[in-house]
């Protein structure tokens, strides 16, 4: 899979990538309740975007841009484990990494987010990026599977994507067992299965992430939910960068 990343070509090497789409993956480094690692955003980033570059060679060019592993995650601070950058400082680091790839001769730049608090700041850097002369898409893989996941019953089980809940939980076990110890203590309180992007946004001042740092129950995941949910993400992804490919 290293053929796909940025990283891994030469200077002549890229430009075979150039009238593709390169994603760039939009992590975070924060933590994931008692029994995920702080890297799981960055991690599903990176392997969703990468598996969506194999799938889709040789028919469509895309590349992965390194993946940005710090995102906007002030409110995982009081639980310790974050290493979060300010929302302005954000869009800035987005920007100027859109720049440099369009200077560079990428001619549409896919960001892929995989943590809530970068959804706003990565759909604002898009719109900037367009004034600029720049052809830039974005999307949380949640959203453009979101209806596949739901007929697939991801919604049965806790929120999409909640944090740390069943679902990430299955998607690690699935990708990175190694990273999962254990179960967090069970939560029985119903977890609010609306869409995120349809829920009405309240942020109180002082208020982390769910309680202990999770929000939905994480009893019934399993490496098998996660394999299904992975093929899912990474068919609905590929599915909207070749959409936005035939845009431009
Ligand atoms: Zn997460």
């Amino acid at each position: 899979m290293d053929k796909f990343r940025f990283i891994a070509q030469n200077r002549g090497e890229l430009d075979g990538f150039k009238e593709g789409v390169i994603i760039i993956p939009v992590g975070a480094t924060e933590q994931h309740g008692p029994h995920l690692s702080v890297g799981v955003d960055s991690l599903l980033a990176e392997t969703v975007a990468l598996h969506v570059a194999k799938d889709l060679s040789p028919r469509l060019p895309v590349l992965v841009a390194p993946t940005l592993p710090y995102g906007y995650s002030h409110h995982h601070l009081s639980f310790g484990g974050a290493i979060s950058l300010r929302s302005e400082t954000l869009i800035a680091v987005l920007k100027d990494i859109g720049m440099s790839l369009a200077a560079s001769g990428f001619k549409r730049l896919f960001f892929l987010n995989s943590h809530g608090g970068n959804e706003e700041a990565v759909r604002l850097v898009v719109r900037d990026l367009a004034r600029e002369g720049v052809s830039a898409a974005a999307a949380s893989y949640w959203t453009v599977a979101w209806d596949a996941l739901t007929e697939a019953g991801a919604l049965d089980w806790g929120r999409v994507p909640g944090h740390a809940g069943s679902f990430e939980t299955s998607l690690m076990l699935h990708l990175a067992a190694e990273l999962v110890h254990g179960r967090p203590p069970l939560r029985e309180d119903a977890p609010s299965i609306a869409d995120p992007a349809r829920r009405l946004f309240v942020q109180l001042p002082g208020q982390g992430v769910g309680k202990d740092g999770y929000t939905d129950d994480a009893r019934f995941a399993s490496a098998g939910k996660g394999e299904l949910y992975f093929q899912i993400i990474v068919s609905q992804v590929a599915k909207a960068v070749v959409e936005f490919y035939r845009q431009i």
